[in-house]
């Protein structure tokens, strides 16, 4: 019986590529994994009217862990973000995206090792959502005007965005632990307080006593529009970032281009029972089938998972040969290389082949 079984869900777009090259390196690394495949996505939805069958989550449930690669949402239209619903789904509360710069690297930056913490529950992602003209949306326009003597214009949709003391409490809490777990020395909390008080404001509050609870780590707060430009201008004083769900987004994707771009940001989404690893980015549709894309957010998304798993030995020798591959610039896929069309970009999987290489060596 092999020692670990993982829910294994390929995505669609260009995920079923980067999920297998993922699988054949942490294979290569010699950890014995039993990998439970289960699809989720537009293919699903349209066999079987929902892009999330129960037996996915169930699959999640008993096995406790996952690793998934990103799946399409539809804009506007459609289902519901698979990726949203499994966060909330499993309460899987706590974003973990390690930005990390790996020598090599096409980025303008050096020793970038931030880790943002994003929390993954709350927030205008929470779901609440009025549509322009419908009968409900009148009646909370009203409700509002009634209440707050505010006018809200009556074509407006209309998005809630709540942020309780409990969701804030427990991300604020977990991006203490990593800190500690990890001998990191910073936590700052990311908000725009000044603006929306009753939700960044209750943010900001809940962190600051929280803080009181971690003397060994230093605390801080930034306003988000600030924190991104801090980040632009001196990555190095920062540390490890916690943030409500919009901001923790979009910094995310700020995070992954100061490393050199999505193609290697890896991700995890953390909750007090289940664990589901990602890459920070999407489907990436138009690259779909072509052996194109960089499979190194996957394969770190993997790295992370292992030693999630407490398989410490084997993620450690997927990094090292990660970190030869980049570092000697040969066999890495086109957004690696100094310009997107040089000619000597190797696919996904050769860039997958050259990392087991070294593993193998
Ligand atoms: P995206 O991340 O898919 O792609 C944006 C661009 O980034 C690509 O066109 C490409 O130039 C580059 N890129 C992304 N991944 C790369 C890789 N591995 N190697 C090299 N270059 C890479 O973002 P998008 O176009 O905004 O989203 C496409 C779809 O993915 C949408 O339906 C979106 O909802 C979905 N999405 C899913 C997840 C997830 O599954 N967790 C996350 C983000 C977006």
């Amino acid at each position: 019986m092999s020692k670990h079984t993982v829910t294994l869900i390929p995505g669609d777009g260009v995920g079923p590529e980067i999920t297998e090259a993922m699988v054949k390196v942490i294979e290569a690394s010699g950890v014995d994994i039993n990998w439970e495949i289960e699809n989720a996505g537009e293919e699903v939805y349209k066999k079987e009217g929902t892009p999330l069958p129960e037996r996915v989550i169930e699959s999640i449930k008993k096995n406790k862990v996952a690793i998934k690669g990103p799946v399409t949402t539809p804009v506007g239209t459609g289902f519901r973000s698979v990726n949203v619903a499994l966060r909330q789904g499993l309460d899987l509360y706590a974003c973990v995206r390690p930005c990390k710069s790996y020598k090599g690297a096409r980025t303008k930056y050096e020793n970038i090792d931030l880790v943002i913490v994003r929390e993954n529950t709350e927030d205008l992602y929470a779901g609440i959502e009025f549509q322009k003209g419908a009968e409900e949306t009148g009646r909370l326009i009203e409700f509002i005007e009634k209440e707050t003597g505010r006018h809200i214009r009556e074509d407006s949709g209309i998005s809630i965005k709540p942020i309780s003391v409990y969701g804030t409490e427990r991300i604020v809490r977990f991006a203490f632990d990593y800190a500690r777990r990890n001998g990191r020395k910073k936590v700052t909390a990311v908000h725009k307080a000044n603006i929306m008080k009753y939700s960044d404001g209750l943010f900001l509050e809940v962190a600051r006593t929280v803080a009181q609870d971690y003397p060994d780590i230093e605390f801080e707060d930034k306003i988000v529009d600030n924190m991104c430009m801090q980040l632009v201008q001196k990555p190095e004083l920062y540390d490890v970032l916690v943030l409500p769900n919009l901001y923790g987004d979009i910094v995310s994707d700020l995070g992954a281009g100061l490393i050199g771009g999505l193609g290697l940001a890896p991700g995890a989404n953390i909750g007090d029972e289940y664990a589901v690893f990602e890459a920070t980015h999407g489907s990436a549709p138009k690259y779909r089938g072509l052996n194109k894309v960089n499979p190194l957010a996957m394969i770190l998304s993997g790295v992370m998972m292992l030693r999630y798993l407490g398989e410490e030995g084997a993620a450690n020798r997927i990094e090292e040969a990660v970190k030869e591959v980049v570092a000697e610039g040969r066999y890495v896929t086109y957004d690696m290389k100094p310009t997107p069309d040089d000619p000597t970009a190797v696919g996904t999987s050769e860039m997958a082949e050259a990392i087991i290489k070294s593993i193998n060596k």
